[in-house]
């Protein structure tokens, strides 16, 4: 494993996003995060040998097996990644807003059912799976739950980069007719929004350093959270006073961050991946 990539795509002096360190020891945590960079996408990383295995999904995981979203897997990201949220600067790599999305922890599932079911296995078989390019899983989040596969494709796409996957919800007790991933649009960090995230000039002076970080952390947080509740009840009170029109207080919905550097995110793979979907109900 390595964060070679990782590094060679950023400059720390400029991103608050945290540097890349190596961890020893690994947990088995899992986040998503919903990103505004050029293109919306949310980022799916899940925490093995100490770095997060990351994939860039542009329409979202679902809880409706009946939905097969691409996945592009990205460089693996550092563990501190998991609970960064905050506003990428314009002219870095993937400038935008981030928003953890979903965190939790995951578990790997057998390549093969045991007794007809899937159940959790080693580490071992988890790198197996994943460069077999067939990785089952279990999540255990608030807002993803139950069992998944990451499927890679194999060259079936004209000009394949060879990173492209598709994330599969299986049939559980979890699933969900016709998900709909833009009816949750809040930080399970924060419970701030997109548009609040991306007004948190705070947010883009944190600086994830290895020393006092959680302390650090913390007090952005705590500001971000009381600045919020403040604006909220400044709202309230606003609206109460003024019944028919506007409350003042609220904030302007900033301009989105531009980005000059490349994204991962293939906008073209993403029409594909619908035409591919309406085909499929069309024959279905
Ligand atoms: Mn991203």
């Amino acid at each position: 494993m390595s964060l070679q990539e990782y590094e060679r795509k950023r400059r720390f002096d400029a991103t608050p996003e945290p540097p890349p360190r190596l961890e020893s020891k690994s947990g088995h945590r899992f986040v998503v995060q919903k990103h505004r960079a050029s293109h919306l996408h949310y980022d799916f990383r899940l925490e093995l040998d100490g770095v997060l295995k990351s994939w860039a999904v542009p329409r979202g995981p679902s809880l409706d097996p009946a939905d097969k979203r691409l996945a592009m897997q990205v460089e693996d990201h550092p563990v501190s990644y998991f609970d960064f949220e905050g506003n990428i600067p314009a002219d870095n790599y993937g400038a935008g807003s981030v928003m953890v999305w979903d965190t939790g922890t995951w578990q790997p599932l057998s390549p093969v059912p045991v007794d007809g079911k899937y159940v959790p296995t080693t580490d071992e078989d988890a790198r197996a799976m994943l460069a077999k390019g067939d990785l089952k899983f279990r999540l255990n989040g608030k807002r993803l739950k139950g069992d998944f596969a990451l499927v890679k494709m194999r060259g079936r796409r004209p000009g394949s980069k060879g990173n492209e996957w598709l994330l599969i919800k299986k049939h559980d007790e979890h699933e969900v007719e016709d998900y709909d991933i833009d009816h949750y649009d809040s930080s399970v960090l924060t419970k701030r929004s997109m548009d609040e995230i991306a007004g948190d000039e705070a947010s883009a002076e944190w600086r994830s350093r290895p020393a006092g970080r959680s302390k650090l952390k913390a007090a952005w947080l705590a500001s971000a959270v009381a600045r919020l509740d403040q604006k909220k009840a400044a709202e309230k009170k606003s609206l109460a006073e003024t019944k028919n029109t506007k409350p003042k207080t609220k904030a302007k919905a900033p301009a989105q961050t531009k980005t000059t550097k490349s994204d991962p995110i293939d906008i073209r793979a993403a029409a594909e991946e619908k035409k591919t979907k309406k085909s499929r109900r069309r024959s279905a």
